[in-house]
């Protein structure tokens, strides 16, 4: 599914078609992708409105339009946005269309139909219980270290969970947790001071190094033009069978279960729990 990388490349790559111009129409071919409020109401409501801006909150595309409300998309397990001329026909899977006033029109891609759409007053009633941004200043390893702090769960599941740091998922996570030579099964509060700092390190450095790369086009991602991003060929042990060799010293890499998430690991780089 699509991380805080590919949300952030999505973002960035949609802004120049969208911002400044007016939605003149919605097309919805699934209306159950519309969470609030009715499917008349988001339809009649979102046309005539202009996009003042689009930002990005943990996997969250916040727009923000001139009626004083926002638009918000969650791509979910296979969402993508297509920039398409106003003429194109929908190919398969394409569940919703915004036409806009400039001649372009975007398609929401979801094969598997999991993505949703917002139209809120306040942005923050969807977005509220989420935790920092990895990327911003004010995520400095003492507030990871509070996030971590006697907390009894694996650190795989809490790097994945939503309201301890905005943005990371099952790919990020295998990654930051190589990176930082940290078993995915370690209890959050277990991790020592320099542990927590190796793994701050990684979280910032592997999600700023996909942002350059425009994401890791793994299963449905898909860049608005679409384009492929290229983050996952620097993936180290994510997405590798199980029985590949870990890079760094030829290792078999393992696969595990943890919370119902295949996690992948360097059982000699990421020592296990003693
Ligand atoms: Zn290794």
């Amino acid at each position: 599914m699509p991380e805080l990388p590919e949300v952030e490349t999505i973002k960035n790559e949609l802004v120049p078609y969208l911002v400044g111009h007016q939605i003149s129409g919605v097309t919805l071919y699934w209306a159950g992708m519309v969470r609030q409020p009715s499917v008349e109401e988001f339809c009649s409501r979102l046309v005539g409105q202009g996009i003042l801006g689009l930002k990005r909150r943990g996997k969250y595309l916040i727009f923000s339009l001139t009626g004083r409300e926002a638009l918000i998309m969650h791509l979910k397990m296979s969402g993508s946005l297509l920039v398409k001329p106003a003429s194109a026909q929908p190919e398969k899977y394409v569940r919703a269309i915004l036409h806009l006033d400039n001649g372009v029109a975007v398609h929401f891609r979801d094969p598997r139909k999991f993505g949703v759409m917002w139209l809120v007053d306040d942005a923050s009633s969807v977005t509220s219980k989420l935790g920092p941004e990895p990327l911003e200043s004010g995520f400095t390893p003492q507030v990871l270290a509070e996030r971590l702090d006697n907390r009894s769960a694996p650190i795989k599941a809490l790097l994945c969970d939503q309201s301890v740091i905005a943005g990371i998922g099952n790919m990020y996570a295998d990654e930051t947790l190589f990176a930082a030579k940290i078993h995915p099964l370690r209890l959050g509060k277990s991790l020592s001071r320099e542990e927590i700092e190796r793994l701050h390190r990684a979280i910032r450095r592997i999600l700023r190094a996909a942002i350059d790369d425009k994401g890791a086009s793994v299963e449905d991602y898909f860049r608005p033009n679409g384009g492929l991003g290229t983050a996952h060929f620097q993936f180290q042990v994510a997405h590798r069978l199980s029985g590949e060799s870990c890079p760094v010293h030829g290792t078999p890499i393992e696969r595990i279960v943890v919370r119902n998430r295949g996690t992948y690991f360097c059982p000699k780089c990421q020592p296990p729990v003693v």
